[in-house]
């Protein structure tokens, strides 16, 4: 076998506290929000989470069910706090991945946007963050990097901030680090494909959130053609009616022998949905709840198992 024909090597999973192997990461919930500082500036309806007592409890619960580790979606300059998650992976033993990136143009304050300005800007912050470390752990005592690149994309192509699509692509296709990519409803889905791999960065790298919102199988099987994850979280947002729509689709694609390219989600980015403090589902309802319907359904369990962590575990460490 020549050098250029073998597998790419499985890298170690930056989790905030070290290097895991992907193997070792479980139960997994794929895209979540633990920690959301508030910002002055930015609209009163953007959610926070910042009961630290109360969510390290969720995340004590989340690790009694099952759960073993999480990615944390709130990119720098829109409420993370890498010592806050450090903090609660310490307290509880869960696994928990940082990321940088960028969110939607509304989490920002208005001094922040122009941060986004410059390509080469966001360039060298992503690959500090995620080389170095999390820009607000720099001078602390911990060493706290991210473990993959989280960006959001508007509503229209034209609305997203081209210098910061740009600066996210080229950090991607330096450090190899796995994208997460916000999508509003699933739109511009293929546009991001096409978008990435011109600049070097395959569809394998990169996971397309929220695309249950638009819940087309022919859409997805043809996107899971191109290798891209796909991340499914409405369990519990009634107004995209998961019965009729997630669930069956999740079925499909088993049927279709397209679980390894299907990860799940909760995507709890507001108290409301935390159950100690907004008496919602909670963290714990990934490893719970749902896992259980998933066996009531009749999904066997590698393909539950796959969903429910191995997939995104493999992708983080940039294997397929
Ligand atoms: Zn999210």
């Amino acid at each position: 076998m020549s050098a250029a024909s073998l597998p790419n090597p499985a890298r170690l999973v930056m989790t905030v506290q070290g290097p895991v192997p992907h193997e070792q990461l479980g139960i997994t919930d794929a895209h979540n929000h633990i920690w959301i500082a508030p910002l002055p500036g930015i609209a009163e309806a953007s959610p926070v989470l910042n009961q630290y007592d109360l969510i390290l409890k969720e995340l004590v619960e989340y690790r009694a069910r099952g759960g073993e580790s999480l990615l944390d979606c709130q990119p720098g300059g829109s409420g993370r706090d890498g010592c806050k998650l450090l903090d609660l992976s310490r307290a509880t033993g869960v696994n928990i991945i940082a990321c940088t990136g960028f969110h939607l143009k509304k989490y920002y304050s208005p001094e922040h946007w122009p941060w986004f300005a410059s390509t080469r800007k966001v360039f060298e912050s992503l690959c500090s963050d995620l080389e170095q470390g999390l820009a607000e752990t720099l001078d602390s005592a911990n060493s706290i990097k991210a473990g993959f690149i989280k960006i959001a994309l508007e509503a229209s192509w034209s609305d997203c901030d081209q210098a910061a699509m740009e600066g996210a692509a080229l950090a991607a296709a330096k450090t190899g680090a796995l994208v997460e990519i916000h999508t509003e409803k699933g739109a511009l889905a293929e546009k991001a494909c096409i978008y990435f791999a011109d600049h070097g960065v395959p569809p394998s790298q990169l996971v397309l959130c929220h695309m249950d919102k638009r819940p087309e199988f022919s859409l997805h099987k043809a996107l899971t053609g191109m290798d891209v994850l796909l991340e499914y979280d409405t369990f519990y947002r009634a107004k995209y009616k998961p019965e009729l729509k997630l669930w069956p689709l999740i079925e499909q694609m088993v049927s279709a022998g397209l679980s390894n390219r299907v990860a799940l989600a909760t995507d709890m980015a507001g108290a409301a949905l935390y159950h100690l403090i907004g008496g919602g589902p909670g963290l714990a309802s990934l490893p719970g709840e749902i896992k259980e319907k998933l066996t009531a359904r009749g999904i066997p369990e590698i393909d539950r198992q796959q969903m429910l962590g191995g997939n995104i575990a493999r992708r983080l460490a940039g294997i397929i």
